[in-house]
Protein backbone atom coordinates (compact mmCIF):
# COMPACT_ATOMS: atom_id res chain seq x y z
CA UNK A 1 0.00 0.00 0.00
CA UNK A 2 1.51 3.87 -0.98
CA UNK A 3 1.44 6.16 1.73
CA UNK A 4 0.68 9.89 0.22
CA UNK A 5 1.24 12.95 2.55
CA UNK A 6 -1.93 15.23 1.63
CA UNK A 7 -2.74 18.84 3.08
CA UNK A 8 -1.68 17.68 6.49
CA UNK A 9 -2.48 14.06 6.51
CA UNK A 10 -0.70 10.91 5.78
CA UNK A 11 -3.16 8.68 3.40
CA UNK A 12 -2.96 5.76 1.28
CA UNK A 13 -2.61 7.05 -2.24
CA UNK A 14 -5.94 5.28 -3.44
CA UNK A 15 -8.08 7.53 -0.55
CA UNK A 16 -6.66 10.90 -1.25
CA UNK A 17 -8.73 13.10 -2.31
CA UNK A 18 -8.26 16.85 -4.00
CA UNK A 19 -11.34 18.90 -5.04
CA UNK A 20 -12.49 19.18 -8.52
CA UNK A 21 -12.02 22.87 -7.79
CA UNK A 22 -8.40 23.17 -6.95
CA UNK A 23 -6.46 25.29 -9.71
CA UNK A 24 -4.24 23.11 -10.37
CA UNK A 25 -6.86 20.51 -11.89
CA UNK A 26 -8.49 23.64 -13.57
CA UNK A 27 -5.54 25.72 -14.58
CA UNK A 28 -2.25 24.22 -13.79
CA UNK A 29 -2.02 26.99 -10.75
CA UNK A 30 0.25 25.52 -8.90
CA UNK A 31 4.26 24.29 -8.42
CA UNK A 32 6.15 21.16 -8.07
CA UNK A 33 9.46 19.38 -7.06
CA UNK A 34 10.94 16.22 -8.19
CA UNK A 35 13.60 15.39 -5.67
CA UNK A 36 15.85 11.87 -4.87
CA UNK A 37 16.71 9.93 -1.61
CA UNK A 38 19.32 7.53 -1.25
CA UNK A 39 19.43 5.24 1.97
CA UNK A 40 16.74 7.89 3.50
CA UNK A 41 18.62 10.84 2.77
CA UNK A 42 17.48 13.59 0.87
CA UNK A 43 19.51 14.38 -1.59
CA UNK A 44 20.66 18.28 -2.66
CA UNK A 45 17.60 19.07 -0.29
CA UNK A 46 18.70 22.76 0.26
CA UNK A 47 18.71 23.71 -3.81
CA UNK A 48 15.37 22.04 -3.84
CA UNK A 49 14.18 23.98 -0.76
CA UNK A 50 15.70 27.19 -2.12
CA UNK A 51 14.00 26.32 -5.79
CA UNK A 52 10.42 25.80 -4.32
CA UNK A 53 10.31 29.15 -2.08
CA UNK A 54 11.60 31.11 -5.56
CA UNK A 55 9.10 29.55 -7.69
CA UNK A 56 5.93 30.21 -4.95
CA UNK A 57 7.13 33.61 -4.80
CA UNK A 58 7.14 34.13 -8.25
CA UNK A 59 3.87 32.97 -8.78
CA UNK A 60 2.40 34.24 -5.83
CA UNK A 61 1.50 31.14 -3.72
CA UNK A 62 1.30 30.95 -0.20
CA UNK A 63 3.49 28.46 1.34
CA UNK A 64 2.04 25.83 3.28
CA UNK A 65 4.68 25.93 5.58
CA UNK A 66 5.32 28.57 8.20
CA UNK A 67 8.96 27.14 8.83
CA UNK A 68 10.70 24.56 6.02
CA UNK A 69 11.83 22.28 8.83
CA UNK A 70 8.56 20.79 9.00
CA UNK A 71 8.50 20.08 5.18
CA UNK A 72 11.58 18.02 5.89
CA UNK A 73 10.45 15.96 8.44
CA UNK A 74 7.07 15.37 6.57
CA UNK A 75 9.07 13.83 3.30
CA UNK A 76 11.27 11.85 6.28
CA UNK A 77 8.16 10.44 7.81
CA UNK A 78 6.88 9.77 4.37
CA UNK A 79 9.85 7.82 3.54
CA UNK A 80 9.90 5.39 6.66
CA UNK A 81 5.97 5.14 6.13
CA UNK A 82 6.52 3.64 2.67
CA UNK A 83 9.61 1.49 4.10
CA UNK A 84 11.55 2.34 0.78
CA UNK A 85 15.36 3.84 1.27
CA UNK A 86 15.78 4.90 -2.17
CA UNK A 87 13.43 6.68 -4.63
CA UNK A 88 12.41 9.80 -6.00
CA UNK A 89 9.79 12.93 -3.70
CA UNK A 90 6.83 14.08 -5.83
CA UNK A 91 6.06 17.26 -4.23
CA UNK A 92 3.06 19.92 -5.78
CA UNK A 93 1.77 22.96 -3.73
CA UNK A 94 -1.67 24.64 -6.45
CA UNK A 95 -2.91 27.70 -4.82
CA UNK A 96 -5.29 26.22 -3.57
CA UNK A 97 -9.51 25.51 -3.82
CA UNK A 98 -11.86 28.14 -5.43
CA UNK A 99 -15.27 28.42 -7.37
CA UNK A 100 -13.51 29.26 -11.08
CA UNK A 101 -12.32 32.32 -11.84
CA UNK A 102 -9.36 33.48 -13.15
CA UNK A 103 -8.36 35.79 -10.78
CA UNK A 104 -6.48 35.01 -7.49
CA UNK A 105 -9.24 34.50 -4.35
CA UNK A 106 -8.85 37.15 -2.00
CA UNK A 107 -8.11 34.50 1.03
CA UNK A 108 -7.23 30.70 0.08
CA UNK A 109 -4.61 27.55 1.26
CA UNK A 110 -2.66 26.05 -0.92
CA UNK A 111 -3.33 22.53 -1.49
CA UNK A 112 -0.35 20.30 -0.94
CA UNK A 113 0.66 16.91 -2.06
CA UNK A 114 3.53 14.56 -1.42
CA UNK A 115 3.95 10.98 -2.72
CA UNK A 116 7.24 9.15 -3.21
CA UNK A 117 8.05 7.01 -6.65
CA UNK A 118 10.52 5.01 -8.19
CA UNK A 119 12.12 4.61 -11.71
CA UNK A 120 13.84 1.35 -13.09
CA UNK A 121 17.24 2.66 -13.93
CA UNK A 122 18.94 1.35 -17.32
CA UNK A 123 22.68 1.78 -16.40
CA UNK A 124 23.88 1.05 -20.25
CA UNK A 125 22.38 4.83 -20.70
CA UNK A 126 25.33 5.97 -18.60
CA UNK A 127 27.57 3.41 -20.41
CA UNK A 128 26.35 4.11 -24.11
CA UNK A 129 24.92 7.62 -23.85
CA UNK A 130 21.91 8.51 -25.50
CA UNK A 131 20.68 10.27 -29.03
CA UNK A 132 18.87 13.54 -28.82
CA UNK A 133 16.86 15.30 -31.55
CA UNK A 134 16.10 19.03 -31.55
CA UNK A 135 12.97 21.52 -32.02
CA UNK A 136 11.45 24.74 -31.44
CA UNK A 137 11.16 25.85 -28.47
CA UNK A 138 7.43 26.80 -27.87
CA UNK A 139 7.20 27.03 -24.19
CA UNK A 140 6.30 30.44 -22.49
CA UNK A 141 9.13 33.13 -21.33
CA UNK A 142 9.53 31.74 -17.71
CA UNK A 143 10.74 28.47 -18.04
CA UNK A 144 12.44 29.32 -14.81
CA UNK A 145 9.62 29.28 -12.32
CA UNK A 146 9.05 24.70 -11.75
CA UNK A 147 5.41 25.32 -12.81
CA UNK A 148 3.18 22.20 -13.47
CA UNK A 149 1.91 23.49 -16.75
CA UNK A 150 4.11 20.83 -18.78
CA UNK A 151 1.70 20.85 -21.75
CA UNK A 152 4.60 21.96 -24.51
CA UNK A 153 7.03 19.79 -22.41
CA UNK A 154 5.43 16.62 -22.72
CA UNK A 155 4.26 16.89 -26.48
CA UNK A 156 7.65 17.60 -27.25
CA UNK A 157 9.51 14.47 -25.38
CA UNK A 158 6.32 12.38 -26.44
CA UNK A 159 7.15 13.46 -30.46
CA UNK A 160 11.41 12.47 -29.42
CA UNK A 161 9.87 9.01 -28.02
CA UNK A 162 8.12 8.31 -30.86
CA UNK A 163 10.98 9.49 -33.53
CA UNK A 164 13.25 6.74 -31.44
CA UNK A 165 15.62 9.63 -29.86
CA UNK A 166 15.74 9.55 -25.68
CA UNK A 167 15.22 13.54 -25.21
CA UNK A 168 14.95 16.26 -27.45
CA UNK A 169 16.58 19.64 -26.63
CA UNK A 170 14.98 22.82 -28.18
CA UNK A 171 16.01 26.01 -29.74
CA UNK A 172 15.19 29.59 -29.66
CA UNK A 173 16.73 31.91 -31.65
CA UNK A 174 18.60 29.66 -32.89
CA UNK A 175 20.16 28.52 -29.30
CA UNK A 176 19.78 25.66 -27.59
CA UNK A 177 17.69 26.39 -24.43
CA UNK A 178 17.95 22.97 -22.34
CA UNK A 179 15.95 19.56 -22.61
CA UNK A 180 12.41 19.00 -22.00
CA UNK A 181 12.92 17.62 -19.02
CA UNK A 182 16.50 17.80 -17.94
CA UNK A 183 19.36 20.88 -19.07
CA UNK A 184 21.44 20.65 -22.21
CA UNK A 185 25.40 21.18 -21.95
CA UNK A 186 28.40 20.80 -24.64
CA UNK A 187 32.08 20.42 -24.01
CA UNK A 188 33.63 23.16 -26.93
CA UNK A 189 36.52 23.12 -28.84
CA UNK A 190 38.29 25.32 -26.24
CA UNK A 191 37.71 21.95 -23.59
CA UNK A 192 35.12 24.19 -21.86
CA UNK A 193 32.18 23.03 -20.41
CA UNK A 194 29.04 25.38 -22.14
CA UNK A 195 25.85 25.82 -20.87
CA UNK A 196 22.94 28.25 -21.01
CA UNK A 197 22.86 30.77 -18.36
CA UNK A 198 20.44 30.71 -15.68
CA UNK A 199 17.42 33.16 -16.75
CA UNK A 200 13.96 32.88 -17.27
CA UNK A 201 14.33 31.14 -20.35
CA UNK A 202 15.43 27.84 -18.33
CA UNK A 203 15.09 25.89 -15.55
CA UNK A 204 17.64 26.06 -13.34
CA UNK A 205 18.13 22.00 -12.64
CA UNK A 206 19.37 21.75 -9.11
CA UNK A 207 21.72 18.27 -10.95
CA UNK A 208 22.83 21.41 -13.16
CA UNK A 209 24.27 23.54 -10.47
CA UNK A 210 25.90 20.80 -9.15
CA UNK A 211 27.65 19.41 -11.89
CA UNK A 212 28.64 22.98 -12.50
CA UNK A 213 30.02 23.02 -8.80
CA UNK A 214 31.70 19.76 -9.21
CA UNK A 215 33.22 20.83 -12.43
CA UNK A 216 34.86 24.04 -11.01
CA UNK A 217 36.38 21.64 -8.09
CA UNK A 218 37.69 19.67 -10.97
CA UNK A 219 39.14 22.90 -12.53
CA UNK A 220 37.32 22.43 -15.78
CA UNK A 221 35.93 25.64 -17.32
CA UNK A 222 32.51 26.66 -17.37
CA UNK A 223 31.08 29.19 -19.42
CA UNK A 224 27.02 30.05 -18.45
CA UNK A 225 26.68 31.10 -22.29
CA UNK A 226 23.66 29.81 -25.06
CA UNK A 227 25.35 27.29 -27.94
CA UNK A 228 23.90 27.32 -31.31
CA UNK A 229 22.94 24.59 -33.54
CA UNK A 230 26.30 24.89 -35.31
CA UNK A 231 27.92 24.88 -31.65
CA UNK A 232 26.50 21.60 -31.08
CA UNK A 233 27.03 19.71 -34.58
CA UNK A 234 30.88 20.66 -34.00
CA UNK A 235 31.35 19.91 -30.33
CA UNK A 236 33.77 17.44 -29.02
CA UNK A 237 31.37 16.19 -25.91
CA UNK A 238 27.81 16.80 -25.39
CA UNK A 239 26.07 15.19 -21.58
CA UNK A 240 22.32 16.09 -20.35
CA UNK A 241 21.74 16.77 -16.39
CA UNK A 242 18.71 16.18 -14.25
CA UNK A 243 17.48 14.81 -11.00
CA UNK A 244 16.34 11.42 -12.20
CA UNK A 245 19.14 10.20 -14.59
CA UNK A 246 22.03 12.32 -12.88
CA UNK A 247 24.44 12.97 -15.76
CA UNK A 248 23.77 11.05 -19.24
CA UNK A 249 25.79 11.43 -22.18
CA UNK A 250 24.51 12.65 -25.36
CA UNK A 251 26.22 10.86 -28.43
CA UNK A 252 24.07 11.41 -31.24
CA UNK A 253 21.95 14.89 -32.25
CA UNK A 254 19.59 14.11 -34.99
CA UNK A 255 20.96 10.81 -35.70
CA UNK A 256 24.59 12.72 -36.76
CA UNK A 257 27.07 11.23 -34.62
CA UNK A 258 29.13 13.02 -31.57
CA UNK A 259 32.76 12.31 -30.19
CA UNK A 260 32.23 8.96 -32.90
CA UNK A 261 29.10 8.06 -30.90
CA UNK A 262 30.55 7.36 -27.05
CA UNK A 263 30.41 9.41 -24.11
CA UNK A 264 33.80 10.98 -24.13
CA UNK A 265 36.27 11.70 -21.20
CA UNK A 266 35.23 14.77 -19.51
CA UNK A 267 31.75 13.80 -19.52
CA UNK A 268 33.15 9.97 -18.49
CA UNK A 269 34.90 12.41 -15.20
CA UNK A 270 31.57 14.36 -14.59
CA UNK A 271 29.68 11.21 -13.39
CA UNK A 272 32.49 9.71 -11.71
CA UNK A 273 32.47 12.72 -9.69
CA UNK A 274 28.88 13.16 -9.32
CA UNK A 275 28.59 9.97 -7.81
CA UNK A 276 30.87 11.07 -5.34
CA UNK A 277 28.93 13.91 -4.35
CA UNK A 278 25.76 11.97 -4.07
CA UNK A 279 27.53 9.14 -2.07
CA UNK A 280 29.25 12.31 0.34
CA UNK A 281 25.91 13.89 1.21
CA UNK A 282 24.36 10.11 1.86
CA UNK A 283 27.33 9.26 4.28
CA UNK A 284 27.80 12.77 5.69
N1 LIG B 1 14.74 21.42 -17.37
C1 LIG B 1 13.48 20.98 -17.39
C2 LIG B 1 12.53 21.57 -18.38
C3 LIG B 1 13.06 19.99 -16.51
O1 LIG B 1 11.79 19.54 -16.51
C4 LIG B 1 14.00 19.42 -15.60
C5 LIG B 1 13.61 18.32 -14.65
N2 LIG B 1 12.53 18.63 -13.89
C6 LIG B 1 15.30 19.92 -15.60
C7 LIG B 1 15.64 20.92 -16.50
C8 LIG B 1 16.35 19.40 -14.65
O2 LIG B 1 16.10 19.88 -13.37
P1 LIG B 1 16.68 19.10 -12.10
O3 LIG B 1 18.13 18.94 -12.32
O4 LIG B 1 16.37 19.99 -10.96
O5 LIG B 1 15.96 17.79 -12.05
Amino acid sequence: MQICYINGSFENKSDALISVEDRGFNFSDGVYEVMSFSEEVLINFKKHLDRLKRSLKELRIRSPFKNFKSLELIIKKLIQLNKVHSGYIYLQITRGTAPRNHLFPRSISPNLVIFTFSIKKDDNLIKKGVGIGLTKDKRWQRCDIKAISLLPNLLEKQNAFENGFYEIWQIRNNHITEGSTSNAFIINSRDEIQTHSKNNLILGGVARDSTLEIAKKKKIKVIEKPFTVSNLENCKEAFLTSTTVGILPVVEVENKKINSGKPGLITKMLIKGYNDYIYSQINE
